[in-house]
């Protein structure tokens, strides 16, 4: 498929990117500068056209590396639209069948890190402005690309770019993330893959429980020392999970299935906004991935306490990963665990403290949510495409500040094994599949609605 459009020949391009290691690192020391420089002009050797005809601007972050932002002019630049991506990969783990960054292809698939997560989206996107340069075309809007890198480790491509634009006065009509995909076996009973756009992200705060004593020699401890004080807010944490609650975009997800589900499910569904309670329920009663979907979640992560196994700590810490639901606020979040804690010796620190993000249109009224779902209709026509609420947190959150519809998606069919490769091992994207998201971008950028 594709061969006589000439569209696979962006599947070379991916196979070289994804062959220079851009690992993104917390620490900057360890980042293999050469790969992120040596990808930049790979890039610009793939993708000649895109660099002739599209103004750039360097992103420079503190840690050195480069995101791009390229502004294509439109016949307005009344409603502006950005594409994302990110360039920067996670670091290697687990045992692959292929190497991570062999970029393989075998049965119509390619291999390595980054095919999913987010070089693949962004090849597709370059792609797709490479073909429509080639047939002279003009967009109806101003387009940005917008591509990061530092995604994987919350850095500050994304904020400077959105910085850029400010600066610029640009103030997008639409933003367009990674995030969703074209979903198979994505809910029991729904044999029709989902393409889930996600309208919303969970905000991502972390915080610190530190409990500080006088510390001592191991042989003569006293009671509720900081370890066991540490210990016992932990436990208490972990008994008091905060109040479950359906958000509006999984209302929503649940009633584009509702048509789709086996019959003796579909009444659930019909009195939807009547069983909100059934629902949240049944979520958080089928596993930890949804009821992740129904409230804020913690995750006790780091533990420090003494450095030497005959010393008393005198001061033990223990990390916080929190999710915070949309409709839930940081301030509510904090509330909740120091009176889950209930220990004024228990000192809460706040590390990061990010609130969910506002939820962009999802009605088939909006112009811009539609634009998302008919070109999604005309590409896969067998999907089922809905809004739903992000886990994950993606750079599109910053952009946020600047655009009331932020939508996270990317045009890929993913079965579940490639969902669970994603930050693991064996990533890999099938061909056609790429192929078919190079098309979904080319569609949304000629969808683009002229200005009245
Ligand atoms: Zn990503």
């Amino acid at each position: 498929m594709g061969g006589a459009d000439g569209l696979d020949r962006a599947v070379g391009k991916l196979q070289t990117l994804v062959r220079i290691p851009t690992v993104s690192y917390r620490d900057p020391e360890q980042q293999d500068a050469d790969a992120f420089d040596g990808f930049l002009e790979e890039l610009a050797t793939q993708f000649p056209l895109l660099h002739e005809h599209l103004e750039l601007t360097r992103i420079h972050t503190p840690a050195k590396t480069q995101g791009l932002l390229f502004h294509w002019r439109g016949r307005s630049a009344e409603r502006p639209v950005v594409l994302m991506a990110h360039l920067d990969v996670v670091p290697v783990e687990g045992d692959w069948q292929h190497g991570a960054f062999s970029g393989d292809i075998e049965d119509g698939l390619i291999w390595g890190r980054g095919t999913l997560d987010d070089k693949g989206a962004l090849v597709a996107v370059a792609e797709a402005v490479e073909r429509l340069l080639e047939q002279d075309h003009v967009p109806a809007q101003d387009v940005w690309l917008s591509f990061g890198c530092d995604e994987e480790v919350f850095g500050q491509a994304a904020p400077m770019a959105v910085e850029e634009l400010r600066t610029r006065g640009v103030r997008p009509w639409i933003v367009v993330d990674e995030g969703g995909a074209i979903a198979g076996d994505a809910f029991p009973g729904v044999s029709k893959p989902v393409g889930v756009i996600g309208v919303t992200e969970k905000g991502v705060t972390s915080l610190e429980l530190v409990v500080e004593g006088r510390g001592g020699h191991a042989s003569t401890p006293s009671r509720l020392g900081p370890t066991a004080r540490l210990a016992r807010a932990i436990t208490r944490l972990d008994n008091a999970p905060m109040p479950a609650s359906v958000p509006a975009p999984t209302l929503e997800l649940f009633r584009r299935l509702g048509p789709h589900l086996p019959l003796p499910l579909r009444p659930l569904i019909a009195g939807l906004t009547r069983v909100e309670p059934a629902l949240a329920r049944t979520l958080l009663l089928a596993g930890p991935e949804t009821a992740a979907m129904a409230r804020t979640t913690f995750a006790v992560t780091t533990l420090q306490g003494s450095p030497a196994l005959n010393v008393i700590a005198q001061k033990a810490v223990a990390g916080v990963n929190i999710r915070v639901m949309v409709g839930d606020t940081v301030d509510q979040v904090i509330a909740h665990v120091r009176s889950a804690i209930d220990d004024d010796q228990v000192r809460i620190e706040v590390v990061d403290a990010n609130e969910p993000s506002p939820i962009s249109p999802m009605s088939d009224t909006d112009d811009g949510f539609r634009i998302l779902t008919e070109t999604i209709g005309e590409v896969f026509p067998n999907a089922i495409a809905s809004p739903y609420v992000m886990m994950a947190a993606t750079d599109a959150r910053n952009f946020t500040a600047i655009c009331d519809r932020v939508y996270r998606f990317a045009p890929f069919r993913m079965s579940k094994p490639q969902r669970q490769a994603i930050h693991s091992y064996d990533e890999h994207l099938g061909v056609n599949t790429f192929v078919d998201g190079v098309r979904w971008y080319q569609r949304l950028i000629e969808r683009i609605p002229p200005s009245d």
